[in-house]
């Protein structure tokens, strides 16, 4: 836990929230600044700050409960959206998922997706052959 975490404090229950779940791994919750109806947020219990430095049973856990949620609520269209890093739009530093259900042109998530012209794709494609561990 990071005690200066709003989101180790929506877990630990200093701050409420409006609680979808909870094992002994994941927590989720309705997000408080929705982008519609049914947005929610997946969060690890122990306090992590990006994907790749959430433990991978947990991460596994996130995206199954995902889909179930999904299912429970009857989202046929949306958007499974995990930011890392100020940059990359990451607001609260806790890895988090959202679950974002898109049910028009106006509400959801909106995606500004521009494709740039990249001149070489094999430089970080063979650090990644060269670094890969599975
Ligand atoms: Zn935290």
């Amino acid at each position: 836990m990071s005690s200066d975490c709003i989101f180790c404090k929506i877990i630990n229950g200093e701050i409420p929230s409006s609680k979808i779940l909870e094992t002994s791994n994941v927590y989720a919750f309705m997000d408080i600044s929705p982008l519609s109806v049914g947005h929610c947020l997946f969060v690890p219990k122990k306090h992590s700050i990006t994907a790749h430095t959430t433990d991978d049973d947990t991460l596994s856990e996130i995206l199954i409960l995902m889909k179930k949620v999904a299912i429970a609520a009857g989202f046929e269209t949306y958007n499974i959206l995990q930011n890392n890093g100020e940059i990359a739009h990451q607001a609260v530093l806790h890895t988090h998922f959202h679950l974002i259900p898109k049910n028009s042109n106006d509400d959801g998530l909106i995606i500004d997706w521009r494709p740039k012209e990249v001149q070489d794709i094999e430089t970080i494609r063979d650090k990644i052959l060269n670094n890969l561990v599975l």
